[in-house]
């Protein structure tokens, strides 16, 4: 008796265990593409974790719509499976200028309008990009004004004044981002404040630095090196209308540059389309619609690097919409009939594009200092 229980229950396991490994062998593959899900394989580095954020100034609906209409109905943007719409105030003020908005996005926190990487009692705090660099990532900011002005600014330097053009260029040579694109050279060079040249110093930490004047972009290949200056103007770069043209390039070889760093754990990309403010500051629709179509090209770019990449994510958003823009009754594709209301900021929603692993957080409506925890707990949580 006690040997055919002692038998029936090692067919029982036996029974178990064929089924388990029936189970295993049929289950569904519930493999996802994100790495955020995917289990590391022992022994293996874990795959390198990216983000590209791109942030269109002053790009409201209209302005994309614009945009669009002109463009045949097609822009890059619609490659974006996600959307969200995020609130822009700032901690002053119901209209934010771009230093609040950027800081918002950089730090998390609501700031004064002017302040730059600062919250709203003027006390400094460590941005997305230097908690990047700090925990092994490689950085990097890319824009079409100079590298001082208040988005850029915002991602690696800490000032009250947005203004303080040169003190910010000081911040950001202490910054380590690995790569920096954009105009504002005299700032580093010619100063007012100092005699100091901080192309010099840059090159004593490292950095190649070189600029327009030496090397054509559009041709230039980048050096192999962990951290380049590229200065795109002595001031501020020129409109894309009047020939300005390394916006998308510089997206493209930029992320690839990132990627290459050896021993990174991914990268920190920081992407601003800084003229369709200055357009609709000017209430100008051709300068308008070539800073926004020069911008969906960079979002081309981006997407396109982030669709081979499998790891990397992708966010498109404004800081706040300028101008005030309406397309009006009358437009057709071709030809618009556009009015502003204004020549400064507006205080309406700002949409919120997102591609790639953990682009679903974007969704929903939230605080502009969202974006700052959102990309944070794809890149830097748990590192
Ligand atoms: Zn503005």
């Amino acid at each position: 008796m006690k040997s055919i229980r002692y038998r029936i229950s090692i067919s029982w396991i036996f029974i178990f265990l064929i089924l388990g490994f029936y189970q295993n062998a049929c289950a569904p593959s519930v493999r996802t593409n994100s790495s955020a899900e995917a289990t590391p394989h022992p022994g293996k580095p874990a795959p390198k974790k990216n983000v590209i954020l791109l942030i269109g100034d002053g790009m409201g609906l209209t302005q994309i719509s614009a945009a669009m209409f002109r463009n045949q109905n097609r822009l890059n943007l619609e490659r974006c499976p996600y959307i969200g719409i995020h609130k822009p105030a700032s901690a002053d003020d119901l209209i934010t200028d771009s230093a609040a908005g950027a800081t918002a996005f950089s730090t998390g926190h609501k700031t004064k309008n002017g302040y730059v990487g600062m919250d709203a009692f003027g006390r400094a705090h460590e941005t997305i990009l230097e908690r990047a660099q700090r925990l092994g990532f490689s950085t990097g900011l890319i824009a079409t004004s100079t590298l001082q002005h208040a988005t850029p600014a915002a991602f690696a330097a800490h000032q009250p004044d947005r203004d303080s053009y040169e003190a910010i260029a000081m911040d950001m040579s202490r910054s380590g981002c690995n790569l920096m694109i954009g105009g504002g050279k005299k700032y580093f060079d010619r100063r007012k404040t100092d005699d100091l040249v901080l192309s010099d110093s840059l090159e004593a930490k490292g950095y190649f630095v070189t600029d327009y004047f030496e090397n054509e972009f559009s041709s230039y290949r980048l050096p192999q090196v962990d951290k380049l200056v590229y200065f795109t103007a002595d001031g501020d770069p020129l409109p894309a209308s009047k020939g300005r043209d390394y916006l998308t390039r510089a997206t493209k070889v930029g992320a690839e540059f990132l990627h290459r760093i050896r021993g990174s754990k991914g990268f920190f990309l920081m992407v601003e389309g800084s003229q369709i403010d200055w357009a609709g500051h000017a209430n100008e629709t051709d300068y308008l619609i070539a800073e926004m179509l020069d911008f969906d090209q960079a979002i081309g770019a981006a997407l396109d690097f982030a669709q081979k990449d499998g790891n990397t994510l992708v966010v498109i958003t404004a800081d706040h919409e300028t101008g005030g823009m309406a397309i009006n009754p009358g437009s057709r594709s071709d030809s618009l009939v556009v009015s502003y209301s204004t020549l400064k900021h507006t205080g309406s929603l700002i949409p919120v594009f997102a591609f790639g692993p953990g682009a679903s957080s974007f969704a929903g409506i939230y605080e502009n200092t969202q974006i700052y925890f959102k990309i944070k707990n794809f890149l830097l949580d748990n590192q």
